[in-house]
Parts: structure tokens; sequence; C-alpha cells
């Protein structure tokens, strides 16, 4: 039994340490702040107790009495506790106080140190806390005084440090800081900065100088930086082309993490709303057991999606049962699932669609295995047997329309694009959600899915040359963010 003070990072779920991860991914019980990222939540086991004790702004919060009881109580019952909190657990985040209750209870704890916001969300604005010739040193304080506290931050003495100043909480009070800081002898030209919602999709930097700190538009959660640093402008999160833009990515659970995360690495915010489901072939499979245990009668064994290849995989002992024949993938992400099964493919074809499978295919005779969702279209099983094969079509699995809550469709509806990466999924997702939850623009991953969605009557915006989720993207980042395209880092 062990009781975790785990620093979560100031947002960006890519700030958690590697220690955090690990201690997350073996909690039973979770603990965690209002300003938690709910990815993060989503690294603990399924089955483990998320309690949430963060207070809603003027809302009804857990004392800290409270929560500091019931971490002792957690601890004591054994397993793993993770006590999840904000940047790192020491600064600002009464850490402290949790660790020594749980010391007095005789209750073992670690601590799992954070990336801080002090130091992070300026590095997201490209303001650099110490920069030579510039700045020395930084002073990092609270602007949210306890009126109860004994001690009190003296103002004058932070101004005469003469580095940079690294104000947390300090939104409300930023008027009469920058008062103090000026009375102190602070130029009131000192180049400022304040950044809302760091680090996260919807990051804000507000550039001004210490005169104008107080009438400037910035809401809590921010972060302030007074010095000769604030005037660097270094930025580079809020260029990235996809800044600033929410993307709908309805791919089933499970399998949206390679698109949500290529979408995120260009500056995207994902908003996962799976619109179907992976399931069981109707037969419970048997079809694909009795397919694979004669896999090597077979002179190819055709994939057209990469569950495809791992449902069928997964069925042989040894990969060498696949004996002599030859295997196909329709793209390059059902050749890279192959490569994970340390199958490379003989036959991809140039472009990723049935049809330029079918071209790129030699002519029969033989046999030909095609394992494939139900209800796919026949346009590969009918064109094989026209060039001559004698093809076993198996049912690998079937994907299952899920419904869709009506507050995600809403979010979705204000979201400013959508990306689908099958028929199945367009289809699905209108009927669960409708077309009003279409935001403006619509993307493709090729031309079957493209010709699903206009046939159900959507204006499709953005279609990807190549056909995989590296296409999808581009195409998202052409029609979203068209400076970008033409090398203007400014969107
Ligand atoms: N333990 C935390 C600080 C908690 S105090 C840490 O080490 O980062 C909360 C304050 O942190 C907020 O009022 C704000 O000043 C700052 N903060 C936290 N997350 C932030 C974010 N994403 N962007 C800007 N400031 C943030």
């Amino acid at each position: 039994m062990t009781v975790y003070l785990v620093g979560a990072g100031p947002g960006d779920p890519g700030l958690l340490t590697v220690r955090g991860a690990e201690v997350l991914a073996r909690a039973d019980v979770v603990i965690y702040d209002r300003l938690s990222v709910a990815s993060l939540l989503e690294l603990a086991p399924p089955d483990a107790e998320r309690i949430s004790v963060g207070k809603a702004p003027g809302g009804e919060g857990v004392s800290q009495d409270d929560i500091n009881a019931l971490l002792i109580e957690r601890g004591r019952a054994g397993g793993t506790v993770v006590r999840l909190k904000g940047g790192d657990p020491f600064v600002f985040a009464r850490g402290g106080e949790e660790a020594a209750a749980l010391l007095g209870a005789g209750v073992p704890f670690e601590v799992v140190p954070g990336v801080t916001s002090a130091v992070a969300v300026p590095a997201y604005a490209g303001v650099p806390l110490t920069q030579r010739g510039l700045a020395t040193s930084f002073t990092v304080v609270t602007g949210h005084e306890d009126p109860w506290a004994a001690t009190e931050t003296d103002w004058d003495a932070v101004a005469r440090v003469g580095g940079t100043i690294v104000i947390l909480m300090g939104v409300a009070t930023r008027a009469e800081i920058a008062r103090r800081l000026v009375a102190a002898g602070l130029d009131g030209a000192t180049p400022a900065v304040a950044v809302q919602w760091g680090t996260r999709p919807e990051q804000i930097t507000v550039r001004t100088t210490l005169a104008g700190l107080g009438d400037a538009a910035v809401a809590a959660p921010a972060t302030i930086v007074i010095g000769a640093v604030a005037g660097l402008d270094l930025a580079w999160f809020e260029h990235r082309p996809l800044f600033g833009r929410r993307v709908v990515v309805t791919r089933p659970a499970g399998q949206a993490s390679g698109l949500s995360r290529r979408l995120r690495s260009v500056g995207a915010e994902v908003l996962e709303v799976p619109s179907i489901e992976i399931t069981e072939a109707a037969d419970g499979g048997a079809a694909m057991l009795a397919a694979s245990a004669s896999a090597a009668r077979y002179d190819w064994v055709v994939f057209t999606s990469a569950n495809a290849v791992g449902r069928f995989l997964s069925l042989l002992p040894d990969a060498r049962d696949l004996g002599p024949a030859k295997v196909a993938a329709v793209g390059s992400a059902t050749a890279e699932e192959l490569a994970n099964w340390r199958v490379v493919a003989d036959l991809v074809p140039q472009e990723f669609v049935a049809e330029a499978l079918l071209a790129a295919f030699p002519d029969g005779p033989g046999r030909i295995l095609l394992p494939q969702a139900a209800g796919a279209r026949d346009v590969l099983s009918s064109g094989l047997r026209d060039k001559g094969w004698d093809v076993d079509v198996v049912e690998a699995y079937r994907t299952e329309p899920v419904p869709i809550p009506p507050s995600l469709a809403e979010a979705a509806r204000q979201a400013d694009a959508i990306a689908f990466t099958s028929s199945s999924a367009v289809t699905s997702y209108l009927e669960a959600a409708g077309r009003d939850a279409i935001p403006p623009v619509v993307a493709c991953i090729g031309p079957v899915t493209a010709a699903t969605a206009r046939r159900l009557g959507l204006d499709v915006t953005a279609e990807a040359v190549t056909h995989d989720l590296d296409g999808l993207v581009a195409a998202l980042i052409r029609a979203l963010a068209p400076s970008a395209e033409r090398g203007d880092p400014g969107k």
C-alpha cells in the first residue's frame, strides 16, 4: 500500500512523466482535481476507482482536511492510490500538506514530481525564463495570498531580484501586483506575457507590458511572466497548422489513437466520437479458425484492413503456418499491421483502394483467402473471380453502430471538422448523431468513403490524396489551414 502524490503536468497529456504513467497504469484508486486532463485518467485501469475532489470555480469543493482524511483512509485500505495533481505536487498544490498528513498517519507515500506550469507554460508560449544577457534568475510567486497565512510576499524584494518573475494564480490580483512592482521600481514598459490554458489546445497568449497587465484580457487559469524575456517571441505551439481547430474522430474506440495522435501533433484538439465498434464475426470466429488452419493451402491471402490482419494472424500458432501463401494488403496501414506480425506484404497497390489492388493483382488460376468485414463491398471478391481465381471469403469481424450521447453530438456540431475513415463510420455516425452533428469540414480517407458521404448528402470538403491516416491529416490541414500550405507560419 502506497499513496503516490503524482504531478500531472500543466495540461498537455504528453507532459506526464514516465514514472507518473507507470503508477497510474497500476492504480486501484485515482483521486484527482478539477483541472485534470481526462486522457490521463484513461491511463488508469478501466476498473480503477476515480474520485474527483476538485472544486468548480465558485462551487463546492472537498476541503483539504477531507482530502487528507480520504488519502489516509484509502492508503490504509491498501492497493495503489494515486493522488493526481496539476503541474508539480509540491508547487502551490498543497502536496506538502498531504504528505505531512500521510506521514503523521504512518501511511507510506511517494512523490512523483511533475512538470510545473511555472516552467512549461512559458515554454509553450515561446518565452524562455532565463536567457543570456536578459535574466539570470526566475522567481515563482503566487498572486493569491491567503489572508490567514503567516507568510506574505515581499513584492519590493521580488522586484529587486531583477530576474524573471513568474506569477501563478495571479489573474484576479494582476493589476494590484503590477502596481506594487512599479512602486518598487520596475519600469512600466517591462514586457509581460499572460498565458491562459497553457500547453492545451485552447492556449491563449497575451503579450503586454507591466503597465498594461491590469487591463490585459486574460482569465484563469493563467501563468504570468514579467521581465525582459517576456519580450522574446519564440512562439511555436500556437503556430502549428491545426492549432485552435477541433476535429471529430469517428474511429472505433481503441483504434482512434493513431489518427488522434497525428492530429494532436499538428496542434488540433481532438474530439473522439466513435460511431462504430468492431465485434466478433457472427459465427464467433469459427470460419476464420477453420480458414487459418488451412492457410498454407492458399496461393494468396488478401487483407483489406488492419483489423482483418490482426484477427487472422492471431489465430496462427506459428507465422510459418502461412506456408507458401503470398500476402496482399490494400494499403499502408494494413501492410504495417502485417509488419507488426513480422509478415511482409508481397503486394500493396499504389492507391489504397480495393479497385487498385484488383488492378495490380495477377491473373489466376489458384486459391485466394479473403478475410474481411461482414457486409464489405464485393468488388474485390467478384473482380478476383473474374481474373480466374477461386476466392474463399470469410467473415473476419463485424462493424456495429454505437449510440452517440447527445452531449457528444452537440460538441461535435461545434467542431471545425470531422474525419471519416470508412463508409460504415459515415453511415453509423449519421444514423446515431444526425446531419446536425456534422461540422463545416467533412474529410474522408478515400474515394469510397467520400462517395458514401456524398450519397448520404454530405458535402465532402477534404479528401485524402494518399488513402491513409497521414493523407487524411494532410487533407485536413489543406482544408483548415490553407496558409500553412504556403509555408506561412501564421494561420
Ligand atoms: N501545482 C501546479 C500549480 C497549481 S496552482 C503547478 O506546478 O503547475 C494553479 C495555478 O497554476 C493556476 O492559477 C495558474 O496560474 C497555473 N496553471 C496551472 N495550469 C495552467 C495552465 N494550463 N496554463 C496556465 N497556467 C496554469
